[in-house]
């Protein structure tokens, strides 16, 4: 099915106005950003709203601002600008190695990270980011504003908790000092969505042990986001190679892949265990290097 059943169209001028559309056309009314995960739904007849609310216009959630001891990033900043920005590189390096991987350019100029976690897809890639880094949401709704945590965001494949009458606003990712980040995924082709991807994000102490971590992993059914046993067993531990591999084994036992037509349920499970040892690796070899810079 290539055409979208038929539907009414409202361009927002305004976050209020975005926000009295939705209310004033109910359940059948959703939010537009880039499209590109909502047309090829509409154009499936998975999704058949019949109010799309335009939030386009709306440049004010576009931007990109670090402001003490958080990186900002409005709902409505697009792939590419994550992609480009050296401020979140430099901070958050694993969001450039996200977005390198990210589908095409066509999708990246105009897909948004508000919709990319709206969406709720289980093979997303920032989402699996914004567990890594510990994000907060902001979400603007008729009663005012509310923030929560990444980990309650998604409440299964393409549900959230952002209700039909609410918009995500904005995405918060705090800056620690000594850390840094790295994510890597397996994919058939270049562009296509991952086979299996795995991210983490660390700080080190000062003693040279692994004092925080978080490790996420993407389209292998891992519940929460993150592979909390894999991070306990190494949290304040020297980083090295047996501890890389204890850590691979054990976050790839506690995801949940499904065989398809991407990889077997084993080839995935494989997956899981190397790529969390690689992106550990990258992550510690990030922050040393950057302190190294810095003496
Ligand atoms: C060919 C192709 C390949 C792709 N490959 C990848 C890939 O490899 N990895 C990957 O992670 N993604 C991939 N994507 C997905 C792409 O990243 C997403 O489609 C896109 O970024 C979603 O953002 P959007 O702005 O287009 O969302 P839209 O399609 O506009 O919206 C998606 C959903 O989010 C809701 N929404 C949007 N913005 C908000 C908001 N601010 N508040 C509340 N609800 C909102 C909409 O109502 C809708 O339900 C691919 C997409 C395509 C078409």
């Amino acid at each position: 099915m290539q055409i979208p059943a038929a539907f009414e169209y409202a361009r927002a001028e305004s976050l209020d106005h975005a926000l009295q559309l939705l209310a004033e056309h109910g359940e059948e009314a959703r939010v537009i950003a880039g499209g590109h995960s909502l047309l090829p739904m509409m154009k499936l007849r998975l999704a058949n709203p019949e109010w799309l609310i335009d939030i386009n216009d709306l440049a004010d959630l576009d931007y990109i601002t670090e402001e003490g001891d958080t990186l900002r990033i409005g709902a409505l900043t697009r792939h590419v600008s994550l992609l480009e920005s050296d401020a979140v590189a430099g901070l958050f390096p694993l969001v450039r190695d996200a977005e390198k991987t990210i589908a095409d350019p066509l999708v990246r100029n105009r897909g948004t990270i508000g919709g990319s976690l709206c969406q709720a897809d289980p093979a997303e890639d920032l989402s699996t980011v914004c567990h890594v880094l510990r994000t907060e949401l902001v979400i603007r709704g008729p009663n005012g504003e509310r923030t929560v945590p990444m980990r309650e965001l998604h409440r299964g494949p393409y549900e959230t908790s952002v209700e039909q009458n609410e918009i995500l606003t904005e995405i918060r990712w705090p800056i620690r000092p000594r850390s840094s980040s790295a994510y890597t995924k397996v994919e058939r082709r270049v562009g296509d969505w991952a086979t299996t991807a795995a991210g983490a994000c660390l700080t080190m102490g000062d003693a040279g042990q692994i004092e925080d971590v978080v490790i996420g992993l993407t389209a292998v059914g891992l519940d929460g986001g993150t592979a909390t046993r894999a991070e306990d067993a190494i949290r304040g531990q020297q980083p090295g190679e047996e501890l890389y591999a204890e850590a691979g084994r054990l976050a790839a036992e506690d995801c949940n892949p499904v065989g398809d037509q991407r990889g077997t349920e084993a080839y995935k499970r494989h997956l899981a265990d190397e790529l969390t040892q690689r992106v550990l690796r990258k992550a510690v070899e990030r922050v040393n290097s950057t302190a190294a810079a810095r003496s």
